[in-house]
């Protein structure tokens, strides 16, 4: 009986390893780190090889135009409260389909779809009014520096990828 679970326990974890699947125990991130980006399909696989990071090393934290709403704030809380995050880095990038979008298209696409736009008394502002990219993510930065949820003593860095040259940039 013992024998033949543990031979299931390190075929489970065998094939796992091979397949890239789940391995790790701990929710904790090993380097103390929360990353609030875009959810740009981009950026997927592609940023987490930029910044170094692989399973297990950090929080990743996407919405569209990696905007701190209250329920960024909401993960980074619990991030940094319950999983030991330590450091923040919000990580903007050029070309975002948030700095372009047209609102009131969004709204029109509604209405004729039957949604209700005025469902919030600010739709523009919920939805995430953005028109500069770099000036987004440090306005997220600053915003979290004097969040008075974020502790005084959590590493705050704003960062933009260029998608075309590759370059990741230090801005804040
Ligand atoms: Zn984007």
């Amino acid at each position: 009986m013992i024998k033949s679970t543990l031979k299931i326990f390190f075929y489970t974890r065998y094939f796992n390893v091979l397949s890239g699947g789940y391995t790790l125990k701990s929710a904790k991130p090993k380097k103390k780190l929360a990353i609030v980006t875009c959810m740009d399909t981009r950026l997927v696989n592609f940023l987490p090889k930029k910044l170094g990071i692989e399973q297990g090393d950090a929080k990743l934290i996407q919405n569209a135009g990696n905007i701190i709403t209250e329920d960024v704030i909401r993960s980074l809380v619990v991030s940094i409260y319950l999983l030991g995050v330590e450091k923040i880095t919000v990580v903007g990038h050029t070309d975002c389909g948030m700095a372009a979008a047209n609102f009131e298209d969004v709204r029109n696409k509604m209405v004729e779809r039957g949604a209700n736009p005025n469902f919030t008394p600010d739709f523009e502002a919920w939805l995430g009014r953005m028109t500069c990219e770099k000036r987004n993510v440090i306005e997220g930065v600053e915003l979290l520096k004097t969040h008075p949820a974020i502790p005084k003593d959590i590493v705050v860095e704003g960062y933009i990828i260029d998608l075309e040259s590759e370059v990741l940039e230090r801005i804040i």
